[in-house]
């Protein structure tokens, strides 16, 4: 569908860490509103913890954090640019669809118009794939700074089945992280960190995931004040 190939927006994906000169979130949009959207199934039960993780690390950057609502994609948008993989990180013979960051991004601006956020976070039980890199596959989650949104994909958070002690806690934990990291790339810096236990570290697999924390490291938090004071609140 032409209408999802749109090139004039600038896509960042987790793994190209650029310069901060060309960090284009230091204006002075903040305190923000942030609006939550699901697309496919997810639990409301996370929304609690993500509010509170999301106003514990990026204190008073919103003036409110809504969820905005659940969707799904359209039925005659679901097989535009899909790609169909095997999934590695579940080791399944079965081929999984997987949709293209920007046909969420989409729904997600959308939305943010609609109910008049500057700030989107999507969050979907989908597998995705980069529309800016194809050969990323089953993100975590990927920002679009351009446009203020991120989405966070649960597929390859799911805790393995015989991780069976403390399979919510470690799932939402996971969810928690990347969706921290997310938002952090929008409003910090699309460089990721490298200090061991950073939310802001890049992750390559779910191991990394858990071993790192939910918490900025201290050049991070410091990067965040900068914002703020440059943003006079
Ligand atoms: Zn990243
Ligand atoms: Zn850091």
């Amino acid at each position: 569908m032409p209408k999802y190939l749109n090139n004039k927006y600038f896509f960042i994906n987790q793994e190209i860490p650029l310069q901060s000169s060309q960090n284009p979130s230091i204006k002075y949009i903040y305190p923000s509103h942030l609006g939550i959207v699901f697309i496919g199934k997810i639990s409301t039960s996370i929304l609690t913890k993500l509010d509170f993780y999301i106003n514990k690390i990026f204190n008073s950057f919103f003036y409110e954090i809504l969820f905005i609502g659940e969707c799904e994609i359209p039925s005659d948008l679901y097989e535009s640019e899909i790609r169909k993989e095997h999934n590695l990180l579940k080791q399944t013979s079965k081929e999984v669809i997987l949709q293209p960051t920007n046909k969420l991004y989409n729904i997600i601006r959308n939305l943010m118009k609609k109910h008049n956020f500057n700030i989107g976070l999507g969050l979907t039980d989908l597998p995705i794939y980069s529309s800016s890199d194809k050969s990323l596959l089953f993100l975590f989650g990927e920002s679009n700074i351009n446009d203020r949104c991120a989405i966070v994909s649960t597929h390859n958070l799911i805790p393995q089945l015989n991780e069976e002690s403390g399979y919510n806690l470690k799932f939402s934990s996971r969810i928690i992280k990347e969706v921290i990291h997310e938002i952090g790339h929008i409003i910090i810096s699309l460089e990721h960190c490298l200090t061991t236990d950073c939310v802001m570290r890049f992750s390559q697999n779910l191991e990394e995931i858990d071993n790192k924390s939910a918490n900025l490291c201290e050049k991070c938090q410091s990067k965040l004040n900068e914002v703020r004071r440059k943003n006079n609140f």
